[in-house]
């Protein structure tokens, strides 16, 4: 045992960061060594690329996360040179497909969408910084109400967010009062239309910083800072086992990807948020094997439409001047200009979906000139209905020790399969969807089904139980059953069927686990101090 407690995190993205944070917080003499098998991309670590100006810088930062997908950049982020064949799905920019059809590509035909980003920042650095709180029966049951209110609300101070963003926009503001005039009778009582909460900054000019994986660090990257300097961050280092020792996790076996050095780096705790798919993966390499370990995997299914607003009635509403001043405000942040977001939030019994509708002045894909709609002035809203998936154990990733992957890890195969009760919650999502676009105006993209796993919302695959019975990996402080000084993190340990975007969710189970693991590590260092 070291003098001071070391906390090996695996994982830069906004779970391990409020690891790192928290702990470090908590626990005023911890050092924190975080490992992160991605490059870092800005130079403020974790920064979201939406906030890079340039296209140019953006998109090479993007291609940069891409791991496998990575390009021209492929050998300089420490991976093997490989042709890359890609397959009919194609991955949202700074993401990777799992299944991306190359050497060591993972085997996913009946999830075909699942993607990745490795980077410093994670996937938190290319999200949508939609947070949202699960409602209802996606909380989590055993964590009491008045602890959860506490956690969410911790969770949104780490994340900035902002409940009424954009909520000045009369066309937000119209768009929100078509919907309340559909939907409004049918919603339970704070259920109903509204704005959706986002991540970020909002600036005096109107525009927005969104936030990354850089504000969950916050004074950990503030140079000068006490945090700062027992916090180190380790980018192109691949953490390839956990090493343990009598049922005790004694550190990480770790490579850095620019030398292809290996060595062991001792602790005291190791945190693994390392993405629904690779934290299972580097588990099972290191052979921690709990039964539940990559199974009972959730997304929510998303059904979405593209529609063009209606001129009558959205001039009813907003007035000329309004909307040439809502455009001007837009036109001077093209390269990402700031949009209305409305949403409807899950609620039961009769409501089991989300809503969320995103304002934009063009839509997402090349419309015919000859379209009706063609250049709409009023613009067009992409929408789109979570549905949610019920967990089975049957659903799941599987590794095989035989068959190595890209990196060399056990390879993963993915196995999923929609049943009747997701089948039925998607056809009347699909209704919704049609009566919600009615009321706002004209179709140009029918609604659709994506297919699965283009949500990138992976999660239940290292979940959190109440007991060691076999169907979770993580007690209810996100502590891996059966294995000490080892903490998961990330959506993997929502165990719930959700339909909203999970990650203000899986903060929130970070900080309970982040508080119990501060508390243990100050009473084992007590104890260990009194005994010398
Ligand atoms: P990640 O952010 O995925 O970070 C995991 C990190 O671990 C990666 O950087 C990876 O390289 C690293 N890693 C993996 N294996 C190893 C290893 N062996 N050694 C070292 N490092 C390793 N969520 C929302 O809630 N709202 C949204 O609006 C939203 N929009 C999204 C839009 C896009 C385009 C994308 C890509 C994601 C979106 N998400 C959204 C999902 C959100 O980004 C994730 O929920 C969140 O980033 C998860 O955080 P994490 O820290 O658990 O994992």
């Amino acid at each position: 045992m070291s003098p001071n407690p070391t906390i090996a995190v695996v994982g830069s993205g906004p779970i391990g960061s409020a690891y790192a944070r928290l702990l470090l917080e908590e626990v005023p003499d911890a050092r924190v060594v975080m490992f992160e098998a991605g490059p870092q991309l800005t130079p403020r670590p974790g920064a979201s690329v939406r906030n890079i100006a340039d296209p140019d810088e953006k998109s090479r930062a993007r291609e940069m996360s891409q791991g496998p997908q990575a390009g021209a950049f492929r050998e300089s982020l420490g991976l093997p040179a490989g042709a890359v064949v890609e397959g009919m799905f194609t991955a949202r920019q700074g993401t990777f497909l799992l299944d991306f059809g190359g050497d060591g590509s993972a085997h996913a035909a009946t999830f075909p969408a699942v993607a990745a980003a490795t980077n410093v920042g994670g996937q938190g650095a290319h999200w949508t910084c939609a947070t949202p709180a699960p409602a209802f029966s996606e909380k989590v049951r055993f964590i009491p109400d008045a602890e959860w209110d506490d956690l969410i609300a911790t969770a949104r101070r780490l994340l900035h967010v902002q409940d009424a963003a954009f909520s000045d926009s009369p066309i937000g503001a119209a768009i929100r009062s078509l919907l309340n005039d559909e939907f409004g009778a049918e919603l339970p009582e704070g259920y109903g239309v509204g704005t959706l909460p986002v991540a970020g900054d909002p600036q005096p000019d109107g525009t927005m910083v969104w936030a990354g994986a850089d504000v969950v660090l916050g004074p950990l990257i503030e140079p000068g800072s006490p945090e700062a300097a027992r916090f180190e961050l380790r980018d192109l280092t691949l953490v390839r086992r956990i090493e343990h020792e009598d049922g005790a996790v004694t550190g990480v076996m770790v490579e850095d990807l620019r030398t292809r050095e290996t060595a062991f780096v001792p602790a005291d705790l190791v945190v693994v948020a390392a993405d629904a798919f690779r934290s299972p993966q580097l588990l099972w390499a290191s052979g921690i094997r709990p039964a539940a370990l990559g199974r009972y995997l959730t997304e929510h299914h998303v059904v979405i439409s593209t529609v063009a607003l209606d001129g009558d009635r959205m001039s009813a509403l907003v007035g000329d001047d309004q909307l040439a001043a809502e455009l001007a405000r837009r036109a001077q942040h093209a390269a990402d200009p700031v949009a209305a977001v409305n949403r409807i939030p899950f609620s039961e019994p009769d409501h089991p979906f989300s809503l969320q509708v995103m304002y934009a002045e063009n839509p997402p894909f090349a419309l015919d000139p000859a379209h009706p709609a063609a250049g709409n002035r009023w613009g067009y809203v992409n929408m789109g209905y979570g549905v949610r998936k019920l967990p089975r154990v049957e659903d799941g990733v599987t590794f095989d020790d035989d068959e190595p992957d890209y990196r060399g890890f056990p390879n993963m195969t993915i196995e999923y399969a929609l049943t009747d009760a997701e089948n039925t919650e998607i056809a009347d999502a699909t209704a919704h969807l049609r009566r919600a676009g009615g009321a706002l105006g004209t179709f140009v993209a029918e609604p659709r089904l994506l297919p699965n796993g283009s949500s990138l919302h992976y999660m239940g695959t290292m979940r959190m139980g109440e007991t060691d019975d076999g169907t979770s990996v993580a007690d209810p402080y996100s502590r891996v059953w059966g294995t000490e000084n080892l903490i998961v993190g990330g959506n993997a340990l929502i165990p719930t069927a959700n339909t909203m975007n999970p990650t203000l969710m899986s903060v929130a189970i970070a900080v309970r686990g982040a508080r119990r693991a501060a508390a243990e590590l100050a009473e084992r260092f007590a104890a260990a101090a009194a005994s010398h």
